[in-house]
């Protein structure tokens, strides 16, 4: 590919550092040692295993042995959301989430429902956010896993968390958050917010892909109550029962070191990230008629643009920009090869034919202010273009304002 592309597709997967490739390639080379054998090629590598752990755990406050290594976000969202109401099903077969969940907690909740288990799915407002005084009297005496996401991959609104975990801390639930999208991008602290598990994946932070970490307070046990979450898989003894698997020792290291420089360049990078995501905002709302933006303006992630167009198909728009080497997303790329409209925007309000004609703009650390004025300099002809082809759109006079 031209080096010249400009990737704002940030929430679907980051470019990886070259400071973390360097790491990887390092331990791919030099410690290929399995971490549970007993000579010192094993010991060497389960010693970059233990120091990873320590580093990946100490950006949201977690003790080191909290902190298992997962195979993705997609498996630790399993584990927790599965184990959970494996380890729970005595105490209750409810378990509450919300409907703009990723389909990683979506689906696994759907299977639990095909086995017997009841699950509510709240609603959002407008902007994204679930209501507080819905999720208590959703609560029954039957609930026993809450999950609520940290912030949305689709339209980066961010949910009231620390209200939530403490709602659920008070009725003894176990409350599991999928927090790929906002792992390393904001803070979080693990003390603070009272989580008992938490999901997070290295490629989402300009680490690999493949693999990601499941928090666990209290090595997953619950005061008074024993194990909240049970393995799903079985085999040998890594992870503390939780991922047999022998581990992937390169690619933690390299998810180590992407923990290590998030944490190092957050505060600078969420105000740089937060000032080009409202001025892409800014300039849309004043150069684009008829467009309006999804979720939340400041309550979202600082790398998070999601704008819809009236008239229009998302996915037009994105083959118009990718002509200009520009890629972004029209919402999850998970759903992005299916026709459905998004589960998200149609639970913020949108009509179908609304959730289809949105564009999603996710930011990176390796986005230049120039490059976003590319961006803004050729979407709005984009738009204009098309509406003028668009079916939808016969009597309308002009839209882009002058
Ligand atoms: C990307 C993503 C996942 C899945 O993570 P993988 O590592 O790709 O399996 C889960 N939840 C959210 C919110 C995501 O954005």
């Amino acid at each position: 590919m031209n080096k010249e592309y400009i990737y704002l597709d940030c929430a679907a997967t980051t470019p990886v550092d070259p400071r973390v490739i360097e790491v990887i390639n390092k331990h791919l080379k030099k410690n290929y040692g399995n971490a549970s054998s007993l000579h010192s090629l094993g010991l060497a590598a389960n010693n970059i295993l233990e120091e990873s752990r320590e580093s990946v755990g100490s950006i949201i406050n977690a003790e080191k042995d909290d902190v298992i290594f997962t195979g993705s976000g997609t498996e630790s969202n399993n584990i927790a959301i599965i184990g959970a109401a494996l380890a729970n099903k005595k105490r209750g077969d409810h378990i509450i989430t919300t409907s703009i969940e990723h389909h990683a907690i979506l689906n696994p909740c759907k299977e639990l429902e095909k086995q017997g288990f009841k699950v509510s799915y709240l609603p959002v407002d407008k902007f994204g956010i679930i209501n507080i005084e819905n999720l208590k009297e959703t609560i029954t005496d039957k609930t026993m896993l809450i999950s609520i996401m940290f912030a949305n991959n689709e339209i980066g609104t961010i949910e009231p968390i620390k209200d939530i975990a403490e709602i659920a801390n008070d009725a003894n639930i176990v409350f599991h958050t999928d927090a790929v999208q906002a792992f390393g991008k904001i803070p979080i602290d693990v003390n603070n917010l009272k989580f008992d598990m938490l999901s997070a994946s290295a490629h989402k932070l300009y680490g690999p892909k493949g693999v990601g970490m499941l928090y666990m307070r209290n090595k997953g046990k619950k005061e008074g109550r024993g194990k909240y979450c049970r393995p799903i898989m079985f085999g040998g003894a890594h992870e503390r029962n939780y991922r047999p698997s022998t581990e992937n020792v390169p690619s933690i290291a390299g998810f180590a070191k992407a923990v290590e420089l998030a944490k190092k360049e957050m505060p600078n990078e969420m105000k740089r990230l937060t000032k080009l995501r409202d001025k892409i905002t800014n300039t849309i709302e004043r150069k684009i008629e008829d467009s309006y933006l999804n979720g939340h303006p400041t309550k979202r992630l600082p790398n998070n643009v999601n704008f819809g167009f009236r008239y229009i198909e998302g996915e037009s728009i994105l083959l118009s920009l990718d002509m200009e080497g520009i890629a972004g997303s029209t919402g999850s790329a998970c759903s992005s090869k299916s026709l459905e409209p998004s589960h998200v925007l149609l639970a913020i309000g949108l009509k179908p034919e609304e959730a289809h004609g949105s564009l999603r703009i996710t930011l990176g650390r390796f986005n230049k202010e120039n490059d976003i004025d590319y961006f803004l300099d050729v979407l709005p002809p984009i738009i204009e273009r098309l509406r003028k082809m668009s079916p939808l759109n016969k009597d309308t006079k002009y839209i882009i304002k002058k």
